[in-house]
């Protein structure tokens, strides 16, 4: 059946499987292997292998991923044959397993139907939960169970899911009935409701459903069931799950299609000796070695995810049941041994008995995940390779989130439980549409809402944070935003949202839609207004890990960083050098723009050594602080790189400037007239001579000014190039304007060797910029040869330095083997390399055309993101072998962009360059990427 928010099938679920008949298609708990989660889904294969390491499951069965993909290549939408077959004996095994019988008016065995991939995708694929009630089987489980209150519960729960999932009935026509009665009996939860009302609501539902659909609510259990796997399969091709995998690039080759869980119920709604639970075998916010979880007694599994009631902390259980408790660290103890990996598990306690119903590895925030990674190490439940390659290396980009300043003086407006960590600011929104429409427009934003729905997905991607006002630390907002590395607040109860009026009241505060807010998942307290926030400081755990990825990595890892505070901070990051500074950033401070304006302007070479002896001192104290604060770490200083008119205003804003000059000299005449013949006017009235006329003053400076921004616009117009990227820049700059290259060679020089006097061991490497011929690093060794002499001479020391060449350029790769008999290292920068192979501007293409091109699948990744290994990368190829075929120990680098890149580094790794350098805050990525890359070599370390 097609739920209205049904996509069809596309090419992103494989077909292959649609011919195979005869498959085995289902599998019992016992037979399934739990290691298959392609076949059967994460959750079926867990089901299956907790089932065969003694925990005590319900019993059940999957039904495969290769089914679905099956139904859902069948136009007719039928269920593959032979699998009602097997699922019908299947279910006799569930029936003779709990003594219990499916569709029996005395003693009915109900069951849940629950979707599960390869891949965890929480809340993105539908479940049914109680499937077997009818008005027969409904009497029989009040009956056995002695409760009716429960029976009714369980029924009008059914009715809902079912209607809404499996016959597209609008969850709100149930909600409203819902709320309806509630107000009607006058209870605030629904808990408070008696079983009348229960039975009331379930009546009315079943009315609905026949208004809705036309048809009566199905009676057969068989056709239910039938009807559940379709819906469930169906799922898959749903709109929240294919946004879902399209935002986290989840491809056919990691998941493809859901399994069927179809499960013995069990409830933890039979009364107060029965509970339901959720859990983490540590505490998924700080990774502390401590069971995390909550719990409601006499309630069923969905009441705790869907923030319906608070939940309790689970530590609470171990007064309120404490053998139970000890039954669930048992759990958590078994589960951790036998995985190896956090646990997320869910549970149920039946009259007095635990039931494992789930498990899957625990989704964590980048704090947890260095935590334990380094705890489980020092506890030898991983070994240290295990516990780096446990760990993404983007994700530790989450650790430099902000943190609210400790020293602000705000008083919270509301508190909530601090379910997700990290603190952030935005205008807040009620509903997640109107937060993805301000997001895109580049809004910031804050996602409030009273509870999150799967549905609301786009919202937390749009948003820098969600807050709410129902709902646990495990509710779906809280467990969506960690996933993401988000700060989310739950439960925050004093909060009453309006979305109708776009508003929310917090006691006497009204919050409208725009108004500013600061969330901190930290502590859960909600602020009005922006707060400011400061970077983190680098905890043990990660400091320990870090070492540990050096440890096990064979790339170096550099920074690039242009200043010296830039240089301070890399060191923080753990680089080992930095391996690029772009010098063209410190002529861009305000005081020394002037100066290097001067440079530009002057017209000879005499002309310019004025401005150039100005920079050389100023050049050479910041390399001198430099070296200095990465001794003895080497520091790749590049000459200078862009095009010198980027320097100057553009050819339009000089010529408005001027007209506003030319506005002002007009006025400036006007009034200086004006005052001249008032003035002659008072000498005639007064029979008396009049002085020499007024010299304005004002009028010259204007002129000066004019004649200073004319030469300007002269200098800009001869300068100006159709093609500035391909154009006078780099080397070519340097040996057209020699005086400016051997300024900063001589500032760079002169600072290493005040450094060497004072005996600070520092390592210099200069690099030249675009080149393409070796003619060109020839002339520049030159100037530095002839520098070197000089200095040495002066000083009465010898300099150690080393001299290279960037790699940017496709002709440098084609000219490695000449280049390298000059530079004894290359570094690639790939983002000019990555321009001139695509022909794609660096500026333009990822906003115009590359997210088309990404969309339609034209080319695997954004270029400009991520190596092209394909293209750009067989290029450097080409640079390694010829440039080492001339010599054997060049040191080889990359500082574009992509040496941040965790593939990209691994592409690096495998062509044996000998570093990455990306910004500071990148670095500890590319450490743990490079330890990746060398790990991933050897196969027997893998989890
Ligand atoms: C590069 O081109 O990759 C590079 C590092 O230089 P820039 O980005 O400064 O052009
Ligand atoms: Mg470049």
């Amino acid at each position: 059946m097609n739920t209205p928010d049904t996509i069809e099938l596309s090419q992103e679920a494989s077909l292959e499987t649609s011919s195979k008949i005869n498959q085995k298609f289902v599998f019992s708990f016992h037979e399934g292997d739990g290691k298959n989660k392609q076949l059967l889904g994460g959750k079926g294969a867990n089901l299956c292998e907790m089932t065969q390491i003694g925990l005590n499951v319900p019993p059940g069965f999957v039904i495969s991923t290769e089914a679905c993909l099956t139904y859902l290549a069948d136009p007719g939408r039928q269920l593959p044959e032979g699998v009602l077959e097997k699922v019908k004996s299947q279910m006799e095994k569930v029936e003779s397993a709990t003594g219990k019988s499916f569709g029996d008016p005395q003693n009915p065995l109900l069951v849940s139907v629950r979707s599960g991939s390869a891949l965890s995708m929480p809340g993105m694929m539908d479940t049914i939960l109680n499937l077997g009630l009818n008005s027969e089987t409904l009497q029989g489980l009040i009956q056995q169970t002695k409760n009716e209150r429960f029976g009714y519960d369980a029924y009008r729960r059914f009715i809902q899911l079912f209607g809404k999932v499996a016959l597209g009935v609008p969850d709100e026509k149930f909600d409203t009935i819902f709320e309806e009665v509630k107000h009607k009996a006058g209870v605030k939860v629904d808990i408070g409701l008696s079983a009348e009302n229960l039975q009331e609501i379930s009546q009315r539902f079943l009315e609905v459903v026949l208004e809705h659909t036309g048809r009566p609510f199905p009676e057969n259990v068989f056709e239910q069931l039938e009807i559940a796997i379709k819906a469930v399969f169906n799922s898959w091709m749903g709109k929240r799950a294919v946004d879902y995998r399209r935002e986290f690039n989840i491809t056919p080759q990691m998941a493809n299609g859901t399994a069927v869980n179809v499960v013995a119920m069990v409830f933890g709604n039979m009364g107060n000796d029965s509970a339901t639970g959720v859990g983490f075998t540590r505490d998924p916010g700080t990774g502390e070695n401590v069971m995390f979880g909550e719990y409601l007694v006499n309630a069923q599994g969905e009441d705790v995810v869907a923030g319906i009631r608070t939940p309790k902390t689970v530590s609470l259980l171990a007064e309120e049941m404490p053998d139970l408790y000890r039954q669930l660290e048992d759990l958590r103890d078994k589960l951790e041994s036998h995985y190896k990996e956090v646990q997320d598990f869910e549970y149920t306690i039946e009259k007095g008995i635990l039931y494992c119903l789930q498990t899957r590895n625990g989704k964590m925030n980048a704090t947890a995940m260095v935590r334990t990674s380094v705890e489980m190490a020092k506890e030898r439940l991983l070994t240290k390779e295990q516990a780096l390659l446990r760990i993404k290396p983007e994700m530790l980009e989450q650790l430099l989130h902000p943190r609210l300043d400790s020293k602000h003086q705000s008083e919270p407006l509301a508190q909530g439980l601090p379910a997700s960590p990290g603190a952030a600011s935005g205008q807040c929104v009620f509903d997640a549409d109107r937060a993805e429409l301000l997001g895109r427009a580049g809004q910031k934003v804050i996602l409030v809402r009273e509870e999150t729905k799967p549905e609301d997905i786009h919202g937390f991607f749009a948003s820098q944070g969600v807050l709410t006002s129902r709902g646990g630390k495990t509710s779906h907002a809280a467990v969506v935003a960690r996933g993401m590395g988000k700060p989310c607040v739950a439960g925050a109860e004093g909060i009453h949202v309006d979305v109708k009026l776009r508003q929310a009241k917090i006691g006497e505060k009204i919050l409208h839609e725009g108004d500013n807010i600061t969330i901190d998942g930290g502590t859960g307290c909600v602020y009005l207004g922006v707060i400011p926030t400061v970077e983190p400081t680098f905890s043990d755990e990660l400091k320990t890990l870090l070492m540990w990825a050096d440890e096990n990595a064979r790339l170096k890892v550099m920074a690039n960083a242009d200043t010296p505070n830039d240089a301070k901070n890399a060191l923080e990051y753990g680089a080992v050098g930095i391996g690029l500074c772009r010098t063209e950033r410190m002529f861009n401070a305000p005081e020394r723009l002037p100066i290097v304006l001067e440079m530009i302007l002057a017209d000879t070479p005499e002309e310019r050594e004025v401005p150039l002896n100005k920079l050389l001192p100023i050049q050479r104290q910041d390399f001198k602080e430099i070296f200095t604060t990465m001794a003895p770490r080497p520091v790749t200083v590049r000459l200078l790189d862009p095009p010198i008119h980027e320097f100057l205003p553009t050819e339009d804003e000089l010529r408005e400037e001027l007209q506003h000059l030319r506005h002002l000299k007009e006025t400036a005449v006007g009034v200086a007239n004006l005052f001249n013949s008032l003035r002659l006017l008072h000498a005639e009235n007064e029979g008396t001579q009049t002085q020499l006329p007024f010299n304005d003053k004002g009028v010259e400076l204007i002129e000066q000014a004019i004649a200073k921004k004319e030469l300007m616009r002269k200098k800009v117009h001869e300068l100006h190039e159709v093609n500035p990227m391909l154009g006078h820049r780099g080397v070519r700059l340097g040996l057209t304007y020699p005086e400016i290259y051997k300024m900063q060679i001589q500032a760079i020089l002169e600072a290493a060797a005040e450094c060497q006097q004072a005996n600070i061991d520092v390592r210099p490497e200069i690099m030249v910029p675009q080149v393409c011929a070796s003619e060109e690093l020839v002339r520049v060794k030159s100037f530095v040869d002839e520098l070197r002499k000089k200095i040495e001479e002066e000083k009465g020391i010898k300099l150690v330095f080393k001299f290279g060449t960037m790699i940017e350029v496709v002709r440098a790769c084609m000219q490695a083997d000449e280049l390298a008999k000059q530079a004894e290292f290359f570094s690639f920068g790939t983002n000019d390399l990555t321009q001139a192979t695509f022909s794609f501007s660096r500026e333009d293409a990822e906003n115009k055309f590359l997210p088309f091109y990404a969309e339609n699948n034209i080319l695997e990744n954004n270029p400009f993101e991520v190596l092209d290994a394909k293209g750009v990368g067989k290029l450097m190829q080409i640079a390694v072998e010829w440039g080492r075929k001339t010599n054997p120990e060049l040191k080889v680098g990359i500082c574009g962009e992509h040496g941040g890149q965790s593939e990209s580094i691994k592409f690096c790794h495998e062509l044996g360059l000998t570093y990455v350098s990306c910004s500071g805050p990148r670095v500890p990525v590319a450490r743990l990427a490079a330890a990746h890359a060398k790990l991933g070599e050897s196969k027997n370390v893998s989890l």
